[in-house]
């Protein structure tokens, strides 16, 4: 069966004025979709989970168009849930806890996270993860998933310019601290910590 393009978890405006409804629309409505369409193209009749199709073709050249896709369809998901019009500010539950724990603080993982989201050079995505058990900061280029090298996505925040062009034009910091402000959704992430 044919992958679909998932719905948005809220209505186009409900993240203005941190993310306007132009943004989604495009983001959500275009870039996302887009992968949905070139991935159908790409595979036809196929059976296999996106997570499955990530991994049979991470490690294949031949089959870069279709990681690509794939994993850009799993990742664009994955950040729609990691927004909330009711999130950002400080965690609270385990993943809180664990932040604390793993981090040393909450301010420290804000520290970390900026820098990932800042630092990465062009198209890619800052993320939090848990890997060997332990809460951690990554970063990766392009459509890279941190599920491919057997860490497991807790939230995630995309630093294409797409995300961010039209609301903060250049101002990649900017969007970045919005994010963590108003937007992260840490119920996705506890759900997404409880599971893993
Ligand atoms: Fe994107």
């Amino acid at each position: 069966m044919a992958f679909q393009l998932p719905e948005l978890p809220y209505e186009k405006d409900a993240l203005a004025p941190h993310i306007s409804a132009k943004t989604l629309e495009f983001h959500h409505g275009k870039h996302h979709n887009a992968y949905v369409t070139n991935l159908n193209n790409l595979l036809g009749d196929d059976s296999r989970s996106l997570e499955q199709i990530m991994k049979d073709t991470v490690s294949d050249s031949g089959k870069a168009g279709v990681f690509n896709n794939a994993a850009q369809v799993w990742n664009h998901t994955f950040y729609w849930h990691s927004m909330s019009p009711k999130g950002g500010g400080k965690p609270s539950g385990a993943v809180a806890d664990k932040i604390n724990a793993d981090f040393g603080s909450y301010d420290k993982f804000v520290e970390e996270f900026k820098a990932a989201g800042a630092t990465q050079f062009g198209s890619g995505w800052a993320w939090l993860v848990l890997d060997g058990g332990k809460l951690k900061v990554t970063k990766t280029p392009n459509a890279h998933c941190p599920l491919t090298d057997g860490a497991t996505p807790i939230l995630t925040m995309d630093v294409w310019e797409h995300a961010y062009y039209l609301d903060y034009q250049n101002r990649r910091p900017d969007y970045i601290s919005t994010f963590l402000e108003h937007l992260v959704n840490w119920d996705f992430a506890n759900e997404n910590l409880s599971k893993a």
